[in-house]
């Protein structure tokens, strides 16, 4: 189920005139601040999607729809009915399959593609980390009865670990997990940023020999890692899914620059908002 609902201050967007149109697929606080950015600019009509999986705590600024496209057709025919100037991914470096459609849409629809993904997280000379593949890869090398796992992955991969019978996880997620979880294991749920000292006192409490997590990269998950760190626990960093072709940019200054370079040689065009994003 889709829906596109106009958030902004109806004052500080127009109603109808001449645009350029984009989009930004979103789910991440680098597609916020990208948003929060073109905010209030008579020249763009903004609208961010949202695949809709959480309740987010913060919406974009600008016109938001929510849900998926119906594969990389449905894309397609929603940059063209929608008129879609310039597609900004900045999408989460685990959303791969989101990433595939929208390079394959843009070439099909003819529409510029800017691909931005946050950086990576490096190991640092105290971390001890231990590189899993895959979310399945993680799951076989952690479950042995000596394993206390935090893990700390989000909901939608926990079912590669529905197998595990040995190993005891403590399970944190912002909404109740609905797969079957691993036979010992425990729910908390609660939404980040945690900060270090809350992060450390979870894996002290808990007595954690083993973090399980998605190399997020970024400040906002950061903590969880550097707790690892200090306290000497193994952290198992699950390898980041292939995004596709396009060359993604890792910083936002140049996600503008390359924005406002296309813009350049885009022609504006006639919009009404009320055809344009309609219910
Ligand atoms: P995905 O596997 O890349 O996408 C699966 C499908 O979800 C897409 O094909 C698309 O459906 C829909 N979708 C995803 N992002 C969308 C967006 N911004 N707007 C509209 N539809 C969207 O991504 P995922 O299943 O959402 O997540 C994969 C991994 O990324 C997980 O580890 C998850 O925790 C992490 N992650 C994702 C987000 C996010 O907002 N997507 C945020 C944080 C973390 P259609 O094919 O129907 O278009």
């Amino acid at each position: 189920m889709q829906s596109e609902q106009r958030l902004a201050n109806p004052v500080e967007q127009p109603v109808s005139g001449k645009f350029h149109r984009v989009l930004i697929l979103g789910g991440t606080g680098e597609a916020l601040q990208i948003a929060d950015h073109l905010a209030g600019r008579p020249d763009l009509l903004v609208t961010s999607s949202l695949a809709g999986r959480v309740n987010e705590s913060k919406k974009p600024s600008g016109l938001v729809r929510i849900g998926g496209f119906g594969g990389v057709d449905g894309l397609t025919a929603y940059l063209t009915s929608q008129r879609i100037q310039i597609v900004i991914d900045a999408t989460h470096p685990y959303a791969a399959q989101m990433s595939h459609h929208a390079e394959l849409a843009c070439q099909q629809a003819q529409v510029p593609l800017i691909a931005f993904k946050r950086a990576a997280w490096t190991a640092q000379p105290q971390d001890r980390w231990l590189h899993a593949a895959d979310f399945c890869d993680a799951a076989s090398m952690i479950d042995n009865e000596q394993c206390r796992v935090f893990l700390s992955i989000g909901r939608q991969e926990l079912s590669a670990f529905s197998r595990c019978d040995k190993a005891w996880f403590l399970i944190r997620a912002i909404e109740e997990p609905q797969v079957r979880l691993p036979q010992k294991s425990r729910v908390i749920l609660s939404r980040g940023p945690f900060s270090l000292d809350e992060e450390k006192k979870i894996l002290r409490r808990e007595d954690i020999t083993h973090v399980v997590t998605k190399n997020s990269g970024g400040a906002a998950t950061y903590a969880k890692i550097q707790a690892a760190r200090d306290l000497g626990i193994e952290v198992v960093m699950i390898a980041r899914p292939a995004k596709g072709q396009t060359v993604a940019l890792q910083q936002l200054h140049e996600v503008h620059c390359k924005l406002e370079e296309l813009l350049d040689n885009l022609p504006f065009q006639s919009l009404n908002l009320a055809e344009t994003v309609g219910p």
